[in-house]
């Protein structure tokens, strides 16, 4: 017979170590989450850099709203959130963030330094690093411009098993750019800069006008997709569908060019990819992939967003009705274009 084991609590590092779990998949995953936030401060600007892949360095800076320095320590802990105060915020959240983790699970598996400056003196400021198996963050005056830089020094350095599983520089690199495209694709307003080793691969100025998302869709996808893509903007039903379709001559062997955004958030979703495809089935050959950067805006409230913790799948309240109406916007749209769309020549 097995003998009971006595109940304890988990030390606050090792509770957080095993939420990162979820959320902390590889330097990618650090380069979103912190983005998100300077997305959710209001930034202009933001900037990211990196060091051999993100698994040395990794610092977001952004021109933002700032942490008042009183807040300081509670943006490292966990269930810490400025962005929702009950259930209802949840159901109309507007925010990237909102479970208030990401700070404290990426700060358990690595070295982390958070400085912010609520004030326009580029004097003042605070730094904050949270430290020890209790992770108490200590906080001390560091001069910083209006804003947040967060680093994220020797990612998983204290998890062995963890640290395992990155790849090469390049391969991690590759992922991180891929999260900076949807991120870059996500907010057009924003200024955008991604430099890796000291090295800048993009800098994209914030223009959110038709010249300035065409401008970045050339930057980040190539500028061929322009040119064989049709620009749509539907509405029915309280959404809104708009964004750009590749041709089904601009297809791909591989489904990694494609784009879908609801309210601004990446997401992957079943529903989605089945309207899709539906919609090009007629035009396109058989294991060919459409290109496409798609937003569905929606009311926040016909949308959870809360279904897993990276956020990367929703639930639409009424999935029928998304449903069709991507179908029969993106199929009207492909309609006009159906006689002379036969063979594929794109990569
Ligand atoms: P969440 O984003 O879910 O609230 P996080 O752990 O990512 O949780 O961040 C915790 C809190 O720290 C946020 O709610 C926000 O108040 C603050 N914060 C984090 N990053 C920034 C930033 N770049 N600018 C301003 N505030 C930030
Ligand atoms: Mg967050």
């Amino acid at each position: 017979m097995t003998q009971a084991r006595r109940i304890h609590i988990l030390n606050p590092r090792l509770a957080n170590q095993i939420a990162a779990g979820e959320v902390v998949e590889r330097p990618a995953s650090v380069v979103k989450e912190l983005a998100e936030n300077a997305i959710d401060a209001g930034s202009q600007r933001i900037e990211v850099d990196l060091e051999n892949g993100g698994a040395r360095l990794i610092r977001v800076r952004d021109d933002g709203s700032g942490i008042a320095e009183d807040d300081l320590p509670l943006a490292l802990s966990r269930h810490a959130t400025s962005k929702i105060e009950s259930l209802e915020d949840l159901e109309g959240v507007a925010s990237l963030g909102f479970r208030g983790e990401a700070l404290a699970s990426i700060s358990s598996v690595s070295r982390l330094e958070l400085m912010s400056n609520i004030a326009e003196d580029p004097r003042s400021g605070w730094r904050v690093v949270a430290e020890g198996r209790q992770m108490e963050p200590r906080v001390s005056p560091a001069p910083h411009p209006r804003g947040t830089s967060v680093s994220v020094r020797d990612l998983f350095f204290n998890t062995p098993a963890r640290r395992k599983f990155l790849r090469t520089e390049k391969t991690e690199f590759g992922h991180v750019e891929e999260a900076f495209r949807r991120l870059a694709l996500s907010r057009y307003d924003i200024g955008w800069t991604l430099r890796h080793n000291q090295k800048t691969l993009h800098q994209l100025r914030g223009a959110d006008d038709t010249a300035g998302r065409e401008r970045r869709i050339a930057a980040l996808l190539g500028s061929k997709f322009l040119d064989n893509a049709l620009h749509l903007d539907l509405e029915a039903s309280g959404l809104r569908l708009w964004g750009w379709v590749g041709l089904p001559t601009h297809s791909r062997a591989q489904a990694d060019q494609q784009y879908f955004f609801v309210n601004g958030r990446v997401v992957r979703d079943r529903l989605v990819a089945h309207a899709i495809r539906q919609a090009y089935r007629d035009v396109l050959f058989h294991g060919r992939h459409p290109v496409f950067v798609l937003y569905l805006e929606v009311d926040p409230a016909v949308v959870d967003v809360n279904v897993h913790p990276t956020k990367h799948e929703v639930r639409f309240r009424d999935g029928r009705l998304v449903h069709d109406f991507l179908f029969s916007s993106l199929h009207r749209a492909l309609g006009e274009v159906r006689p002379n769309a036969v063979s594929p020549d794109a990569a």
